[in-house]
């Protein structure tokens, strides 16, 4: 299939879809400016071990240095713009052609796109929860000016610091969240995995899980992914130049 079918085979794939859902990963939002964490040599992983900086056992002992590492990445995420496959997806959510996106990203670019029903496997940096009285707490505006600031951000009850919802390592993930995409994968009878590589659990799980229930899947993608084989489409394209022209041949074809 060409990528011009094969776009044209993805929006029939949607408009045929009974509960088409979405997983995306890191690929979303490099075209944002969000480099790929993990990607070796680039953006800020390479420079200090995250799995020692951004550990939950770290956290707990060194606050400090987590907040000091995570401060680029803090104003990447809040200067970040939704690109054209963030706002497409949202598009699909408004037209009534996607139930739910998943996603593996933590900066909060779905929302700011305007899709509603985002299910954020890795956590977010919305609220924040004290590592001592565990009282939950809306951080906009104040996580970030910490961060840029420099500062450990603490609790006003009692003085813990203040651990972001995102996801450490060494973190279980939100149980209410992985069992909201589990039950998505499950239910679903299209799945559009975008900008992700399929490397990471449970992520990487969730097409397998839904195509082996019957699930179609369009695997949209820079890389390879593990899960190519069983996808009906594969395009190995730019999200943000493949996701629009899928959007708009559903707009013209009518939404339900
Ligand atoms: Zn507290």
């Amino acid at each position: 299939m060409s990528v011009e079918e094969s776009i044209r085979r993805s929006a029939e794939l949607f408009l045929a879809a009974r509960h088409p859902v979405a997983l995306t990963g890191a690929g979303i939002s490099t075209p944002s400016g969000i480099p790929d964490f993990r990607s070796p040599g680039t953006g800020l992983w390479s420079k200090t071990d995250p799995y020692a900086v951004a550990s939950i056992s770290t956290f707990r002992t060194q606050p400090e240095a987590f907040y000091e590492w995570m401060r680029p990445t803090a104003q990447l995420f809040l200067e970040a713009k939704p690109n054209p496959a963030h706002l497409a997806l949202a598009e699909l959510e408004q037209m009534g052609l996607l139930e739910a996106v998943i996603t593996q990203n933590i900066d909060n670019l779905h929302q700011k796109a305007g899709s509603i029903r985002v299910l954020e496997l890795h956590g977010h940096f919305r609220e924040a929860t004290c590592m001592g009285c565990h009282q939950v707490l809306r951080t906009e505006g104040i996580m970030y000016e910490y961060i840029l600031e420099g500062k450990v951000p603490r609790c006003d009850k009692c003085g813990g610091v203040l651990k972001p919802k995102a996801i450490f390592f060494g973190e279980p993930l939100p149980m209410d969240v992985l069992l909201d995409a589990q039950m998505e994968a499950q239910t679903c009878d299209l799945m559009l995995v975008a900008g992700s590589s399929l490397e990471v659990v449970p992520a990487a799980n969730l097409p397998f899980v839904a195509c082996s229930l019957g699930a179609e899947l369009i695997i949209v993608n820079h890389q390879r992914t593990p899960a190519d084989g069983r996808a009906e489409v594969v395009i190995h394209k730019d999200v943000a130049e493949i996701l629009p022209r899928i959007v708009e041949i559903c707009r013209r074809q009518g939404a339900r």
